[in-house]
């Protein structure tokens, strides 16, 4: 499911478009103000944020500048001032789009769904790990494949952590236990093929992707492809 983030002073705006994305099977976060929805947005993945200009505090083109430093979730802006001024800044500031209220929800709607096309398949937030349809996030611990957000476990996480950062290299067993699991691991030393289990059930096989790779006899692989 799609999130969609909502940064609105304007309560009764940001609730109508709330209802109306909900209906439409969109996942929704909303703040009131901009510092609130800068903080949403750093410590929660959104696949587009709608984004009022004139709020207090911090204001839309702030909050753009600063979202664009560490994401490039398609931002669509609201604003009342229809300016050739507002609409430059707003773009130059790597807004995706702008929708001039007062606006007709279809409209908006419209808007959303060209913008989520044209992100999909896209690197979407910088320092991430991706392979085709997989995307890591090691600052924010996440994982997903497509928009479908996976849960893994810490070990989970740290041995496919490790897989991408050396993607297109054979990464051997031994290697892979002393890595993760320490050099004074004493357990069965299959661990790692149970681990890979544990992630192909839940990377690859939900999904009906191949993404880790098994060298017989030496390791396992993630490559580009
Ligand atoms: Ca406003």
């Amino acid at each position: 499911m799609e999130r969609i983030l909502i940064i609105e002073d304007e309560e009764k705006i940001a609730r109508f478009i709330e209802l109306e994305l909900k209906f439409e099977g969109y996942q929704v976060e909303k703040a009131f103000e901009g510092r609130a929805g800068l903080a949403l947005a750093q410590a929660q993945p959104f696949d587009l944020i709608l984004l009022d200009i004139m709020l207090p505090g911090l204001n839309g083109i702030e909050v753009l500048r600063r979202i664009r430093q560490f994401s490039n979730v398609p931002v669509i802006l609201l604003t009342a001032r229809d300016t050739v001024v507002d609409k430059v800044t707003g773009l130059d500031g790597g807004a995706d789009d702008y929708i001039t209220k007062p606006f007709a929800i279809e409209e908006l709607l419209a808007r959303i769904r060209v913008a989520l096309r044209k992100n999909r398949g896209s690197v979407s937030i910088q320092g991430n790990l991706v392979v085709g349809a997989l995307r890591l996030d090691p600052v924010r611990r996440e994982c997903w494949v497509g928009t479908q957000p996976v849960e893994l476990t810490k070990r989970e996480f740290d041995l496919l952590q490790f897989l991408l950062e050396n993607k297109n290299m054979v990464m051997q067993r031994e290697v892979l236990l002393e890595r993760i699991w320490g050099y004074d691991f004493t357990g069965e030393t299959n661990v790692v093929d149970v681990y890979i289990r544990y992630l192909r059930a839940k990377i690859e096989e939900p999904f009906g992707l191949k993404l880790i790779h098994t060298v017989r006899g030496v390791g396992y692989i993630i490559k580009d492809e």
